[in-house]
């Protein structure tokens, strides 16, 4: 471990047992994982819902324990520490503010249980809620506030005690679109400001891209990739982070109506999808669809390809390249070709 390390896991399992009817079985929410932070890293643990990302953020916090391995905060072993013994603090998506207090009083909060003297609170209570951007918005309530300014109250609050780490769990899920893209920028600006090392939990790899340093990519309890945004767009080392980040298919309509006989949308990520002659016979389990190549993306271990469809809409398709170089896949565009992929893997979406 170097000495900048902010957290590691070392080997880090949590296994839940879950009562199902009359059978038991057991859900490894985080499967064997290892795993660095630097300090001042702006961190983000992206991958689907039930990947183990809340679950792993909740070690960090201490309101969870590992199963098994170990868990280490700047080298200590915090493995079973409880949260307020940790130097670190969460913000969650549903703000949990005080509803009774005002927002300075929220803001302060941390500092009042610390016993800090009223003059000294207030003064850091006015430069978070400058850093924030809410000046004098001291006296409201909560309820007086919209959901974007609540989510900054939040923000100011975890951050008044200056902890070592913030863990973010989804902090902008509910926002909408336009706000959300404003507050990445916001946060992120903050966080360089402030220097913490902020551990950002969102599914939403868009985000993930725009706002972090670096960004670990989880899939079924475990870690795919660990990469900056760029490594990870460009150099996906798995077909589930290839397929992940970056374009997912949504076919619909007409489109949709002549793989499946169904207009019903469905969506099917690139992996899933086959590259093969435009003459291939396929399987009566497989869907298929006709079309021509446009793009060839050779990113190394995998290519990724665009394909206009007969009649319509375009398909992204990710493949491994086994046996193939960039000269052979390159061949490939402007070529005629048969898509295949398994029944089971479009996904309807919606109605
Ligand atoms: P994410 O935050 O990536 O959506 P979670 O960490 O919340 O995923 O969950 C990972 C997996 O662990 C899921 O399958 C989830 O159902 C399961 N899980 C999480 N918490 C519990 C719990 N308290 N009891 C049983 N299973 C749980
Ligand atoms: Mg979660």
């Amino acid at each position: 471990m170097s000495d900048n390390t902010a957290i590691e896991f070392r080997d880090v399992s949590r296994v839940f047992s879950v009562k199902h009817e009359n059978q038991s079985g057991e859900v490894r929410a985080v499967d064997n994982v290892s795993l660095q932070i630097k300090d001042g890293e702006f961190f983000s643990l992206l991958g689907p819902s039930g990947s183990g990302k809340t679950t792993s953020l909740r070690m960090i916090a201490g309101f969870d324990r590992p199963t098994s391995g170990q868990i280490l905060l700047y080298g200590q072993n915090v493995s079973s520490l409880p949260p307020y013994a940790r130097d670190v603090n969460t913000v969650f998506q549903d703000y949990a503010l005080f509803p009774h207090m005002t927002v300075g009083e929220n803001v302060a909060y941390g500092l009042m249980i610390k016993k800090v003297a009223r003059a000294e609170r207030e003064k850091r209570m006015d430069e978070m809620l400058d850093l924030v951007q809410l000046p004098g918005f001291a006296g409201r309530k909560p309820l007086q506030l919209s959901g974007g300014q609540r989510q900054r109250v939040a923000l100011a609050r975890a951050l008044i005690n200056h902890p070592k780490v913030l863990l973010l769990d989804e902090p902008l899920g509910a926002l909408d679109l336009k706000l959300r893209q404003q507050m990445q920028v916001e946060l992120k600006s903050i966080q360089q400001r402030v220097g913490i090392t902020f551990i950002f939990v969102t599914h939403d790899q868009e985000e993930a891209l725009t706002m972090s340093d670096r960004i670990a990519v989880f899939n079924q309890g475990k870690i795919e990739q660990v990469g900056t945004p760029a490594e990870i767009y460009e150099h996906p080392q798995t077909p589930f982070v290839a397929g992940f980040v970056g374009v997912s298919n949504l076919v619909t309509g007409p489109v949709a109506k002549r793989i499946t006989n169904s207009d019903r949308t469905f969506s099917i990520r690139p992996e899933k999808i086959h590259l093969a002659a435009s003459s291939a016979e396929i399987d009566g389990d497989m869907y298929a669809a006709d079309g021509r190549v446009r793009d060839v993306i050779y990113l190394g271990l995998y290519t990724r390809y665009l394909v206009e469809l007969d009649g319509g809409g375009d398909l992204v398709v990710v493949e491994q390249n086994l046996k193939t170089t960039s000269m052979d896949v390159m061949k490939v565009k402007s070529q005629n070709v048969r898509l295949f992929w398994k029944k089971e893997h479009a996904r309807y979406v919606g109605g």
